[in-house]
Order: C-alpha cells, then sequence, then structure tokens
C-alpha cells in the first residue's frame, strides 16, 4: 500500500499548497509514490488516518487549535509546510496590534470569529516532527523532504547561514549598499535567492540553530547600523522564538 500523505490549510495565503501543485510534472510523479487522501485546493474528502500530513498556516482561533489537534492524532508523521506554520511567519506580526483593529483592517468589520488570538506557529500547541521553511517554500526542498521520509530517514536541512549560498554564488553582500541583511543568521537553503534579485534577505527561512550574533554585531556597527534595525527586519519572518534570540545582545 502506498504511504497516505495529506495536505492541510490554517491562516495564511496557501501559496506552500500552490507550491506543491506548481510542481506540476515531479507533482504527477509523486502520484505514482503516494496516495494524497486529502488536499482542500483540488480534491474533497478526508481520511481516517495518515502517514504523513503537510500543514500550512499559523494558528488564530481556538477552533483552528481543536482541528490542528484532531489532525495530529490521526497522523504518524506532521510537517510544518512553510513560514506561517513553522515560525507564525509575517502573520506574528499581530502580536504587535490590537486584534480589534487588525480584524476591522482585514475583514472590514469586527469579526471576533475570525481571529481571536495573536497568531502562533504548529509547534505552539502540537508536536511538529519535521518542517519544510520558507515563505513561500521552495518546491525542490518539499521534494527532498518527503523522499527522506518515504525512505525512512530525517530529512535534513542546511544548517549554515545563507552568506555560504550568497559568498558561493559571488553576489554582492548587501552591506556593501549599508543595509541591513539577514543572511547571517538565516537557514541556507533558497540559493540565495532574493540577494540575486538585487534585494535583501528578511529571514523567511528562519534563524539558524546557534546564530552567533556577536559578529553580526560587529559588522552593523561597520555600516553605520545598529540592534534596532536588525529587530525592524526580524519583526518580518521572526517575531517569535529564535528571533528575540538574535536581536537582544
Ligand atoms: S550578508 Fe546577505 S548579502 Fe551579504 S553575504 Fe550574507 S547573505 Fe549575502
Ligand atoms: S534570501 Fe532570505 S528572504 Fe529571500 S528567500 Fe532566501 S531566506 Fe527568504
Amino acid at each position: 500500500m502506498k504511504p497516505r500523505i495529506g495536505f492541510f490549510d490554517f491562516t495564511g495565503c496557501e501559496g506552500c499548497q500552490l507550491t506543491v501543485l506548481n510542481l506540476e510534472e515531479e507533482f504527477l510523479e509523486l502520484l505514482e509514490l503516494v496516495e494524497i487522501v486529502e488536499f482542500r485546493e483540488v480534491m474533497s474528502g478526508a481520511a481516517e488516518s495518515l502517514d504523513i500530513a503537510f500543514v500550512e498556516g499559523s494558528i488564530c482561533r481556538p477552533q483552528e487549535v481543536e482541528r490542528l489537534k484532531a489532525i495530529r492524532a490521526r497522523s504518524k508523521t506532521l510537517v510544518a509546510l512553510g513560514a506561517c506554520a513553522d515560525t507564525a511567519g509575517v502573520n506574528a506580526l499581530g502580536h504587535f496590534r490590537d486584534l480589534q483593529q487588525m480584524r476591522r483592517e482585514i475583514y472590514g468589520g469586527d469579526a471576533p470569529q475570525l481571529l481571536t488570538e495573536p497568531p502562533r506557529p504548529l509547534q505552539a500547541w502540537v508536536q511538529v516532527d519535521h518542517r519544510v521553511p520558507g515563505c513561500p517554500i521552495d518546491g525542490r526542498e518539499f521534494l527532498a523532504v518527503l523522499q527522506a521520509l518515504l525512505m525512512g530517514r530525517p530529512p535534513e536541512l542546511p544548517s549554515y547561514s545563507l552568506c555560504v549560498e550568497c559568498k558561493l554564488a559571488e553576489l554582492p553582500c548587501t552591506f556593501e549598499r549599508d543595509q541591513v541583511c539577514l543572511g547571517p543568521v538565516t537557514r541556507a537553503g533558497c540559493k540565495a535567492l532574493c540577494i540575486e534579485a538585487g534585494d535583501r534577505c528578511r529571514g523567511c527561512r528562519g534563524v539558524i540553530d546557534n546564530p552567533r550574533s556577536d559578529p553580526y554585531y560587529r559588522i552593523l556597527e561597520e555600516h553605520g547600523l545598529c540592534a534596532e534595525d536588525i529587530l525592524q527586519e526580524l519583526r518580518t519572518f521572526n517575531v517569535l522564538g529564535k528571533g528575540k534570540q538574535c536581536a537582544s545582545k
């Protein structure tokens, strides 16, 4: 019997699930290896049990907590799919805003049932076994994580910082423009996509396991920047967890 996998979404833009669907040919090949038993974006129906649940989005309501716990209970393995699920992503900016005002801005009126708590990542409520980071995820990395799980081994994410990939690609450093880049503390794996496009890294893949803050602060100071500049940047994708660690000297 093929492994049974499912895709689930909570609060988010659903871009990570779309990235999976955009794999097109590889997605069709995937269907030869696994049975997709639940995936609201492409099919109806629900499964009683799953081997792997890929879960996108952050958790903002008590009803979502209950639904997430039920998914966890019927899944052997649960993978956080994308930044919103992994770190609460940009949704975590809600921790700095008044919820009532946010509801008015987002939904055009006070809709208390739609957003009742500051957004949190999946791991705040259930055990998360593995993660696919990024906003959105990288389709190839999703396939690599799934392949590892199907082969019965733990998926490995890069443990080094984005600067390694950026230097290997010989891209010009953002700091040369005296702008903050989160590359020194951000997990590699995207091939420095944003820097190649002329932008800077805003940390969508999350903070590496052992960020070294001291050398980072020295670089900042050399370029006339300060801790508050990093804090502002970290607020985009890393409000919670290790983001706090990097921002406190
Ligand atoms: S700081 Fe940013 S731009 Fe500079 S090397 Fe690191 S990732 Fe690249
Ligand atoms: S460069 Fe940074 S912000 Fe851009 S995709 Fe990579 S990790 Fe995300």
